[in-house]
């Protein structure tokens, strides 16, 4: 995974983007965000690449408009969720189940509460 550091992109209040496994980022990242932006590498590739974006925006939409707020749409996608849950654990890159993201996509309503 490669980590590319600019002032300008991604846009907005996103601290880093992943794309294509090649993460821009305006700041340094810790090793838990780049623990997360791995795992996105992971479910990238699985997904054959254009399979995670086409997901991940129609996911990002629906739960957007479910939870009225475009912010908690975002922490609620499964691969968000599957990330965030695990971006603590460095190991979890090595042992993570394939798809491991589909077992995020049936939560209790919410899910991850954030605002
Ligand atoms: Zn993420």
């Amino acid at each position: 995974m490669r980590i590319i550091h600019n002032k300008i992109f991604p846009f907005g209040s996103y601290y880093a983007i992943n794309l294509f496994g090649i993460v821009f980022s305006k700041q340094p990242l810790s090793d838990v965000e780049k623990n997360h932006e791995y795992i996105h590498t992971l479910q990238q590739r699985e997904m054959l690449w254009i399979g995670f974006y086409l997901w991940y925006a129609a996911e990002w939409l629906i739960r957007s408009l479910r939870h009225s707020s475009t912010k908690r749409g975002y922490y609620n996608i499964s691969f968000e969720r599957e990330a965030y849950t695990h971006q603590d654990n460095p190991d979890y890159r090595r042992n993570r189940p394939f798809w491991a993201w589909t077992k995020h996509i049936k939560k209790a309503s919410g899910g991850i509460e954030r605002s």
